[in-house]
């Protein structure tokens, strides 16, 4: 598998709004696709004019994209949330026996795979918490079982934390590059088809340091998606912005990606990054509850940012769960190509509810992107398009 952006021929001048002139050094570079510094990437936060920011990003977007907007039909499926570790940030996580902690069986585990194959879906999205008791056989198992009942579905799992999580409960070492590769490999076997790219956070030391300690580092977060794209699988990369970062924090983090990205397409990796999901923090009832998490103003931004910044990754995810759905429209329009999916059932992040049973039908997911100005079209894990007819698809 090898990634592509389909470049097309659709490319308009970036209409500027104010006089103010001090973008005009970014806007040449960006038209001459010429890759932005740090600074450029601060100064662009800083700007005032967030009309030209998003003009910018834009024009990027539809670039490589025109009028298409992505969505595919996915379920989420979140296995436990019994956790060894107490991020900061999270307000997820559950010790064992407090209250709230559940772990899936097995057999609700196969009630989901028909659940996704009876509503037509192409994907499952499974992550969880580091459970400590959990053997290495619940995971195969899981993904076993997932593929019997329903072998289309394309399995993304495991955040990079749980892959080394598992590398360490399947005595193959926690740190070790030869124990993750055969960790990954073992997970293919089984039906593992891509990872999500969550967990990333922010690639800074302090931060970590700070707001996950526990946590693998950047560098640990790096070393397995460049095992995973070796393997063959693709992945994305997350970041998780808005809490006690700083926008200088996550220029590098996105550096960082746009780096490891172009050792991957170097290397000639048969996986890449597919896609780069910024996911606003959500205080929650998590240890930083305190804080206020970003503004609607500073997600855009963040959204535009991320296209002009990361111009070797394919995608720009509008995540809506954590977005909302009237934000992820207007980040359509701010560099965004995609806005995830119907996902029914998501336990880590609730914006507006306090259920888990998050969900868009087709229906109203196509018409938020058409209000947005976008076709719509639905995407399989890889981007391929899906033609459909009910329950029934292929790709093209
Ligand atoms: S963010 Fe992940 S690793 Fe950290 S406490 Fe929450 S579930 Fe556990």
């Amino acid at each position: 598998m090898r990634c592509s952006m389909a470049i097309c021929s659709y490319h308009l001048p970036v209409p500027r709004s104010t006089d103010d002139r001090s973008l005009d050094d970014i806007v040449d570079k960006v038209e001459n696709t010429i890759p932005l510094t740090l600074e450029d990437g601060l100064l662009l936060y800083e700007s005032e004019d967030l009309w030209t920011v998003c003009n910018l990003a834009d024009s990027v977007r539809k670039k490589l994209h025109a009028n298409c907007a992505y969505y595919n039909i996915n379920r989420h499926l979140n296995y436990s949330n019994v956790c060894a570790l107490s991020c900061k940030f999270c307000d997820f996580y559950r010790k064992k026996d407090e209250e709230g902690a559940y772990e899936h069986s097995l057999e609700d585990i196969e009630n989901e795979a028909k659940m996704a194959l009876d509503s037509g879906a192409t994907e499952m999205h499974i992550v969880g918490g580091l459970h400590p008791w959990l053997p290495f056989e619940y995971y195969t198992t899981m993904l076993s079982t997932i593929k019997k009942l329903a072998p289309t579905i394309h399995i993304k799992a495991f955040t990079a934390v749980e892959i080394v999580h598992l590398a360490r409960i399947s005595k193959r070492g926690r740190d070790g590059i030869a124990g993750i590769s055969s960790v990954i490999s073992e997970l293919i076997e089984h039906g593992l088809g891509s990872l999500p790219g969550g967990g990333a956070e922010v690639f800074d030391e302090r931060v970590h340091d700070e707001a996950f300690r526990g946590k693998i580092s950047g560098e640990k977060w790096l070393d397995v998606h460049r095992v995973a794209h070796e393997l063959g699988l693709h992945s994305n990369a997350t970041m998780l912005y808005g809490h006690i970062e700083s926008r200088r924090d996550r220029i590098s983090h996105m550096i960082t990606i746009r780096e490891e990205q172009e050792r991957c397409i170097a290397s000639n990796s048969s996986g890449c990054f597919q896609a780069f999901i910024p996911l606003p923090f959500i205080p929650g009832v998590s240890e930083l509850s305190k804080l206020p998490g970003p503004s609607g103003i500073e997600n855009l931004k963040t959204i535009a940012i991320s296209r002009l910044m990361l111009d070797n990754i394919p995608h720009i995810k509008a995540f809506w769960i954590m977005q909302t759905i009237q934000m992820a429209q207007h980040m359509l329009q701010c560099g965004a190509d995609d806005i995830d999916g119907t996902v029914m059932w998501y336990d880590i992040t609730k914006v507006e509810s306090d259920t888990t049973n998050q969900s868009q039908s087709i229906r109203d997911l196509c018409r938020a992107i058409r209000d947005a100005g976008f076709n719509p079209v639905e995407r399989d894990t890889l981007y391929r398009q899906v033609e459909r007819d009910g329950k029934e698809w292929h790709v093209r």
